[in-house]
């Protein structure tokens, strides 16, 4: 594991509670003193470093920022999209603070080059409390495709994930927590998600609304 030497914090990240309380500790208990402000949301390698000094700068490197474009839960569809394995995922961070050479997780470094943290936990709270309603919501869907189909699948069918990303998007962006308006939306967009998400006609075999 590489020690860390610095944190980042971008100016997302700056007033949350969560991000003096990491950077007090980590003055005060590890001794990390080099802390950087950021005036934006990028964090930049020191100049005329090569891939391998950016590698291991990142690697000793904690940025403390925000999750802002994509929800801190996410539907776990498993590789092979094996039935039993779909699940919420909640991400607290991206990167790992580990250096196994082996690590799958060397490639996402291309797409997002840094150990992240995120801070905005009051945002993560609000989701993870909403993902009830969201997961059911999804495997309804999944049950309804079924039916309609008249089929027992045995894989995550076809559009599913990313219907049901679009489904816990519109149920943050709505406040959907309870039931009521869960079965409500499912109603209110019956065509969309299942003609222009799903990508199935669901009145395809004589069943309505
Ligand atoms: S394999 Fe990768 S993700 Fe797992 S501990 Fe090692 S560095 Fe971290």
């Amino acid at each position: 594991m590489k020690k860390i030497k610095r944190i980042i914090v971008t100016q997302s990240a700056q007033n949350y509670p969560k991000t003096i309380e990491i950077v007090t500790r980590a003055k005060n208990t590890f001794q990390i003193n080099d802390i950087i402000y950021l005036q934006n949301e990028h964090p930049k390698f020191p100049n005329g470093y090569s891939k391998q000094q950016e590698f291991e700068y990142m690697k000793e490197t904690l940025v403390l920022t925000t999750r802002k474009s994509t929800p801190f839960v996410t539907t776990f569809a498993s590789p092979g999209n094996i039935v039993e394995n779909i699940g919420s995922m909640l991400t607290l961070n991206w990167h790992c603070a580990f250096n196994c050479q082996f690590c799958y997780l060397i490639g996402s470094s291309y797409q997002r080059p840094w150990q992240e943290a995120y801070v905005n936990i009051d945002e993560m709270e609000r989701q993870i409390l909403l993902e009830q309603f969201v997961h059911p919501s999804i495997l309804t869907v999944w049950s309804l495709v079924s039916e309609f189909q008249k089929s027992t699948f045995v894989k995550i069918p076809e559009n599913l994930k990313e219907t049901g990303d679009w489904i816990r998007e519109r149920f943050i962006k709505l406040n959907i927590d309870s039931d009521e308006k869960a079965i409500k939306f499912i109603n209110d967009n019956f065509t969309n998600i299942f003609t222009n998400h799903m990508c199935i006609d669901p009145f395809d075999d004589g069943l309505k609304k």
